[in-house]
């Protein structure tokens, strides 16, 4: 047991020992494979490099290689994967070897043909929905697609694929907008919509406080009750309401962020913990996974006291590590969101079970 200070903390219930350091599963669930980093978009917060497709034989190799190991899914994504000359061999590939497929698109200029494609080869798509109307779309995304086009490819795949999701990446201006958006969700009706924290250090990020987010949730929770099925993506205290209720209900929990469950094989040809942890984990999946910096990240003794006694610890496992990583310099400290305050509120009301949830991210 290579971190024996895990068990220096007083106040740690012993007993819970496994429970609270989630044992990372023996192989990766999901491969999350970059296969362009081209794309049509200039998203503010993307984290693609622009660089041209990866070849499909090296694409075959990382399937192959998953296949192997027994991993049951791989999500492909970009930059945009429909912009791949080969993307239907990488998709007919991937079903080939019997993954569960997930794509990462923003569903634009999709022909009836590769609608075909995807609709065989797909079991679930994520969709960005950065706007709720032209202007928006486009003021995001600096898209020059028609925005009605893409609803309209939104709709064609909802109705064939076994599962769609919509995915949206949180600015101050979506906080504010928020409502806007609810009337075409609730047309389209996707199975989860995800919203993805910024995970950024900008000036513009910096704006997201703890009072945007818990204002958010407030959104978030009044959607849900509307019938919404909308979460937040990706990691956050779950705490930051006061409540672990209403974090149970409106956030996913930090289990498929930072390496925890899955890696990304970036285009540039190399593993990384996640699209906003950049540390370079070998070229192979088994490299990768075996890598010391992954054990390092699924740690939780670094985190304030309220965390190591907190129920939901193991779902919320303190927020983001890459969050933290921006905000302080290291990775394995608490989320520059985390309040002691909210904490000590949350953790003085009865505790709630989490149910987990389906594994979804973003990029797109
Ligand atoms: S106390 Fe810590 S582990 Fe619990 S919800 Fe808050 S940040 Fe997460
Ligand atoms: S975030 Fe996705 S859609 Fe936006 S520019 Fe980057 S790769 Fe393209």
């Amino acid at each position: 047991m290579p971190y024996t200070r895990r068990y220096q903390f007083k106040h740690v219930n012993i007993s819970k020992l496994t429970h609270i350091y989630m044992n990372r599963p023996k192989i990766p669930i999901e491969i999350v494979i970059e296969i362009t980093g081209r794309c049509r978009q200039v998203c503010p917060y993307c984290t693609g490099p622009r660089i041209p497709d990866v070849p499909l034989a090296d694409i075959k190799d990382t399937m192959d290689e998953a296949a192997s190991l027994g991993v049951k899914a791989v999500r492909i994504t970009g930059g945009e994967p429909l912009l791949h000359p080969h993307l239907r061999a990488i998709l007919s590939y991937a079903k080939q070897k019997k993954f569960y497929v997930i794509l990462n698109t923003t569903a634009e200029n999709i022909s009836p043909s590769m609608l075909k494609t995807l609709t065989t080869n797909v079991d679930a798509a994520l969709i960005s929905l950065q706007g709720y109307n032209a202007e928006t779309n486009a003021a995001y995304t600096r898209s020059k697609l028609p925005f009605l086009d893409k609803i309209g490819n939104i709709f064609a795949l909802k109705a064939y694929l076994p599962t769609l999701w919509l995915a949206t990446v949180i600015t101050p201006t979506f906080g504010r907008t928020f409502t806007k958006f609810l009337p075409l969700v609730q047309k389209i009706a996707p199975a989860n919509w995800a919203l993805f924290r910024a995970v950024s250090d900008t000036k513009e990020a910096k704006q997201m406080d703890l009072t945007f987010y818990r204002s958010l949730t407030l959104n978030i929770m009044k959607a849900r009750k509307a019938n919404i099925n909308v979460t937040i993506g990706n990691a956050i205290p779950m705490c930051i309401t006061g409540n672990l209720e209403t974090g149970k209900h409106a956030f996913i929990g930090a289990h498929f962020d930072d390496g925890h469950v899955r890696i990304v094989r970036r285009a540039q040809g190399y593993f990384q913990p996640s699209y906003f942890l950049e540390t370079n984990l070998g070229t192979t999946i088994k490299t990768a996974w075996n890598n010391p910096f992954l054990d390092e990240l699924n740690r939780t003794d670094f985190l304030p006291e309220l965390c190591q006694r907190c129920p939901v610890l193991e779902t919320c496992r303190g927020g983001c590590r890459a969050m933290s990583l921006r905000a302080y310099g290291t990775a394995l400290t608490q989320d520059p969101l985390f309040d002691q305050a909210n904490a000590i509120k949350a953790l003085s009301l009865p505790f709630p079970k989490h149910s987990s949830h389906e594994p979804f991210t973003i990029k797109c």
